[in-house]
């Protein structure tokens, strides 16, 4: 069953439960017992494009499934059961929580907050004729956040309609906590009086700007991330201006997009910047200078940023957000060698970025590529380029936001 059928499989669900109602009621006389859920044999296990429920119970019950947007949440409802104190083992971490409770009119709900919207495929129950213990196996796949928002809105509306049962309306629904999605600040290059490079009448601030709305809808449409910009038109906004807009956002990455021009024959291919007292090589001095010079020539003072920069480097948080700093750029470059775009033979460099020095999150600055290199600019210039370096720049981010919320998660045990 594909997912464009997957209205059809919410039917065979609600049929299925209908159906698996009656069976329960002579199990439940036979076995005089009410349904148990066995925690042991149960199991979640979610990776970045499908999620499997497992659910052993000591008999089969009626269930029900829903999807709800905003976050995704997946929300299963059993009827008659009793979820014991264990929760069901988990791997992977596309489940941000699972909760359960009991609604009043018999109804056991467990509710998953997924990290990632994702539909149900397949749903059944399998029944152990000899044990009379039962399975059910639910399947579900990683879809697009606007296919996920339309199925989770017919959905409600269709089990409201079809189930009185499950929205009763003295049922006290499990208290549903908004999981708060990870931001992005895009902070796309230069722009206003300060163009960044130029090459044959293009500038760098635009093309950085153009790829960063693109990457932007790619971002959104994962449903994973929401994106800040720190600036969405060809405005100058100061280096310090951009920390400030991705603290108020409250950003928790912060993606500087770059496209400058070097000295002829000095790059080419990506390179990912991350803070650094010293500058890894003559290129990452020169960038960060010339950075620099432009907020310079914008008024800005910038007298005590060295000291600013040196005070980042001691300081106590700083030693948490470098190390996510560099896995970030080292995920990022992985990304991009394995889609085989061009990187840069030393991808993963350090320079005094005044841009990067936020404490608070890990930052890093991206060089696409370099429009004084001409196979760079062809590519800086070609929308289909910006369509793959940003579905690929996403993926890095997606793996690396798991990696990095699971170190996270142990580090705070
Ligand atoms: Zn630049």
């Amino acid at each position: 069953m594909r997912i464009s059928g997957a209205l059809r499989a919410v039917w065979t669900v609600i049929a299925l439960a209908l159906l698996l109602g009656a069976g329960a009621v002579h199990a439940q006389d036979r076995l005089g017992a009410q349904a148990r859920l066995l925690a042991d044999d149960s199991r979640i296990t979610a990776s970045r494009t499908q999620l499997d429920v497992d659910l052993a119970l000591s008999q089969p019950v009626p269930y029900r499934l829903r999807v709800l947007a905003a976050p995704p949440r997946l929300v299963i409802d059993l009827n008659t059961l009793d979820w014991g104190e264990d929760p069901v083992p988990q791997s992977g971490t596309a489940i941000a929580a699972q909760r359960r409770g009991h609604l009043s009119d018999g109804w056991a709900r467990m509710v998953l907050d997924m990290a990632a919207p994702y539909l149900p495929e397949t749903a059944e129950q399998k029944i152990d004729p000899e044990s009379g213990e039962a399975r059910i196996l639910l399947r579900l796949k990683r879809v697009p956040l606007e296919e996920f928002e339309q199925r989770a809105h017919s959905e409600e509306a269709l089990i409201a309609r079809t189930s009185e049962a499950l929205l009763h309306p003295d049922a006290p629904a499990p208290q549903l906590v908004a999981a708060r999605r990870p931001v992005v600040m895009l902070d796309p290059g230069h722009g206003g009086i300060d163009p960044g490079a130029e090459r044959d009448g293009h500038r760098e601030s635009d093309i950085v700007l153009d790829f960063a709305r693109i990457l932007r809808e790619v971002l959104l449409r994962r449903g994973i991330f929401d994106v800040a910009m720190t600036r969405d038109a060809d405005v100058f906004v100061s280096l310090d201006g951009r920390i400030r807009a991705a603290r108020a956002a409250q950003a928790d990455m912060f993606l500087s997009l770059h496209a400058d021009a070097l000295p002829e024959g000095m790059a080419s291919g990506t390179i990912v910047y991350t803070l650094g007292d010293e500058a890894s090589d003559d290129s990452a001095a020169y960038l960060a200078e010339r950075h620099d010079r432009a907020d310079m020539l914008a008024g800005v003072d910038l007298a005590g940023n060295t000291d600013e920069i040196a005070r980042v480097l001691m300081s106590v948080a700083w030693q948490d957000t470098a190390p996510r700093a560099k896995s970030l750029a080292e995920s990022l470059v992985t990304g991009v060698g394995e889609a085989g775009l061009r990187l840069h033979r030393r991808p993963v460099q350090s320079g005094a970025f005044t841009v990067l020095r936020a404490v608070d999150m890990p930052s890093v600055l991206i060089e696409l590529g370099f429009m004084s290199n001409p196979r760079d600019l062809a590519a800086l210039l070609d929308p289909d380029w910006h369509a793959q370096m940003a579905e690929v720049l996403a993926d890095a981010l997606e793996v690396w936001w798991q990696e990095d919320q699971a170190l996270q998660a142990l580090r705070r045990q």
